[in-house]
Formats: structure tokens, sequence, C-alpha cells
């Protein structure tokens, strides 16, 4: 459906634009031949990416030479290049056709959207400007990028939502911060493209240099976020949680603020794989650690300590609260559908798994975080002993 709709729009506006120009003929060679290389001088890093059991976020730097090429070219020439590169890239990455056509497809809306906005502004001069219509232009240029990269997010992240099993989270959706700042420094560099390749076409040759070293510099700090993360459920793992709890335990505890730490562990996990097998255990650990995420504030952190043990800091909340936010998560748990497999490969349902919760909170059980863990954790134990299925707060520290 909206696929048809977007070859549909492609051949009008292939049918309705005037026939190129030299000159458009040459922008568009230039900003090929510049994709391309760019394309090819990164296909190590996507075949490394493509050998992970999960792909992190994609680096996708092409937006480079697709936003300027919807700026300076008639949209069927913007719209070519956009396939071209695609097509390149999906030669690389070998990904399913479906994923194809979808990321293809969502390039080529948005190209098409922005198109449709520049037109209202109809003067794209982007040479031999005065001082006011310099600004003028910029701020089309900059409107122009932010209703390209726009678009593209709004379509993939509803893409998203169609496409998974699982709920998504608003930051699956949104995108995290390095996304986001990926995608702003693709803007950058795109309008910065789009000025060189009308004024000083040579002078592309820093872009592609650029834009080849980013994609490195963008790979070296995805995996600065993989060491943080737990790969299975996409929590924090041990570091990752330890570096990020310990920030807002200070920041709360330094506006004379309670803390509580929670450790979830669930109950008889063991059981799982031994009946229905290690992947169904896998997917009920995914399906838990999006409910803890949808179950909790945007401020408080979750991690993954390894196995089926979970660990939350939630800021700014004292005993009643941390002992709420406890029971809410144990009953959360235990209303979780898991759609799964069972040893043969039969679907399974996997429902009602209790979990055992013990709570530490600032300052009344310890002043430090880890000290707070032991503490949290002693108290899940506790709650073992007394026959799994419950909260339990630890018990006061006995004053010497
Ligand atoms: P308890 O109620 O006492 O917590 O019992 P339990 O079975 O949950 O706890 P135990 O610590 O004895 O066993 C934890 C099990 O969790 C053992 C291990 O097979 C399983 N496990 C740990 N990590 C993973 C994982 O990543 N995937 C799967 N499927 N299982 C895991
Ligand atoms: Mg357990
Ligand atoms: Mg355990």
């Amino acid at each position: 459906m909206i696929e048809a709709l977007t070859v549909v729009a492609m051949v009008w506006l292939t049918v309705t634009t005037p026939a190129p120009t030299q000159v458009d003929w040459f922008r568009f060679a230039a900003l090929a031949i510049c994709a391309t290389i760019h394309i090819q001088m990164s296909r190590r890093q996507e075949e490394r990416r493509r050998s992970t059991r999960k792909p992190t976020v994609h680096i996708d730097l092409t937006g480079i030479w697709s936003f300027p090429a919807v700026v300076v070219l008639p949209i069927h020439l913007a719209l070519l290049l956009i396939v071209l590169s695609r097509t390149q890239r999906w030669f690389v990455a070998r990904r399913p056709l479906y994923r194809f056509t979808f990321s293809a497809g969502s390039m080529l809306l948005a190209a098409m959207v922005t198109y449709g906005v520049l037109v209202l502004f109809d003067e794209r001069r982007l040479t031999e400007l005065d001082v006011p219509s310099s600004f003028a232009e910029f701020g089309v240029l900059g409107l122009a990028g932010l209703v390209y990269f726009g678009a593209q997010a709004l379509i993939i992240g509803a893409g998203a939502i169609l496409l998974s099993t699982t709920k998504p989270s608003i930051r699956t959706v949104l995108g995290t911060k390095e996304d986001n700042e990926l995608e702003a420094l693709t803007i950058a560099l795109g309008i910065l493209t789009a000025i060189l390749v009308v004024n000083i076409p040579a002078a592309l040759a820093i872009m592609v240099v650029i834009s080849v070293i980013g994609n490195r510099i963008a790979e070296v700090r995805q995996l600065q976020v993989d060491v943080r993360t737990d790969p299975k459920t996409g929590l924090l793992n041990m570091r990752g949680w330890h570096e990020a709890a310990e920030r807002a335990f200070e920041r709360a505890s330094r506006a004379n603020s309670p803390s509580a730490v929670l450790m979830v562990d669930l109950d008889h996990f063991k059981s799982i794989n031994d009946t229905w097998g290690h992947p169904a255990g896998d997917d009920v650990l995914e399906v838990v650690a999006a409910a803890l995420r949808s179950a909790t504030r945007p401020g408080d952190v979750i991690g993954r300590f390894g196995g089926e043990e979970f660990v939350l800091l939630l800021p700014d909340m004292g005993t009643p609260e941390a002992v709420a936010a406890g029971e809410r998560i144990r009953e959360t748990v235990s209303g979780l559908q898991v759609p799964t497999t069972d040893k043969r490969g039969g679907p399974v349902a996997i429902a009602g798994r209790t979990t055992s919760v013990g709570i530490a909170v600032y300052p009344q059980h310890g002043s430090e975080l880890d000290e707070l863990l032991k503490i949290a954790d002693a108290a899940v134990y506790e709650a073992k002993e007394n026959g799994r299925d419950q909260v339990r707060l630890a018990s006061l520290p006995r004053s010497a």
C-alpha cells in the first residue's frame, strides 16, 4: 500500500519535473560518485555489523549525500540517487529484501516530503547571496534538514511498531542519544555538502573524507555503548548499571532525597529452561526486561546482573513508594504472557511467573550504593526463604 503510493508519487514527480540540465547531471554525478566511495569504503564496517548476532543501531551517514541531492537536484534525480545508494548498500549488507524496500521507501518518501517543503519556499539559490538572504536560505536549509530526517524517523518508528513482536519502548522509537547525535551530525554535514556542490564541487572530496572517518568514529561510539549494554535484553549490564546508578544516586543524595535499590529475581527460572528449553527462557527474560522498563519512570536505572536477576535504582523514592513500586513490578511480571516455543519448536505461552524482590533504601539501610546492593540482595534471599513471590524490605541494621 505505502509502497504503491511511493511508486505512484515517484512516477508522477518524474513526469512533471522538467528534464535535467547539464549542470544537474554534473551535480548528480558528483554526489553519486562521493556516495559510492563512502559506501564502498565503509563496507567492512557494514560486514562486521552484520556478523553480530543482534545487530545494533544502523550507522548510516549516507544522508550526507542524499539530503543535498534533494536540495539541489530536480526531484527525480534525487530519487534516483537514493535508489542507487540504497541498492549498493543492499549488496554490501545482504539484508532481507523487505528491509531494503522498507528503508529505501522511507528515504524516498522523506525526500518527497522535503521536496514539498522546499517548493513552498521556492527560492533555492545557494550562491552569491547577500547577508540577509544567506540567513534566510540557511534557515530554509535547516528546516529542510529537520523535515528530511524527522520524516524518516517517523516512518521508521511507525514501522518498528508495526513489525516488532514485543511492545517497543518509547526509547526504541525515539532512538538513543547516540542515534540522535548521529542524525544531527548527518543533517549538518548534508547542509554543508549542499552548499559545496553548488559553489566548490571539488571540495566535496573533503566531505568524502569526513563521511568515511565519521563512519568509523560512529562505530567506536557504538562500541562504547555496547560494553555497557546487555545484548539479550538491551538493559544496562553490570558495568553500565554501576556507572549510571552511581551518578543518579549521587545526584539524589546531594539533594537530600532518598533512593531505593530493588533487586528482582525470577522464581524457579531454571525450571523454564528445563521444561521448555533455553530459547524460551531467553524470551521470558526479554519480555520481563521490557515490562520493567514500562513499569518504571524514565529516570530509573535498570540493569541485568547476568542470569535472571535485575536490579533497579529508583532515585527520589522513599520506603513506602519503593515498596509500592516493588509490588507493582511483582504483579506486572505475574501478569505477563510470553509467547514462545517449546523444546520441539511448537508454540507455547508462558504465564504466571512469580518473582522475589528485595529492597534497600538510602539513607535508612546504608549510605553507599554497594552497601545497598548487598542489603537488597540479602532481602531477596529472605524473600526466597519465606516462600518466594513476594516483596521484601530489608530489615533495618541494628544500631551499634
Ligand atoms: P530461585 O527461585 O531460587 O531464584 O530459582 P532459580 O531457578 O530462578 O535460580 P537459580 O539461580 O538456581 O538458577 C538460575 C537459572 O537461570 C540458571 C540458568 O540456567 C538460568 N539462566 C541464567 N542466565 C540465563 C539466560 O541468559 N538465559 C536462559 N534461558 N537461562 C538463564
Ligand atoms: Mg531466580
Ligand atoms: Mg538468581
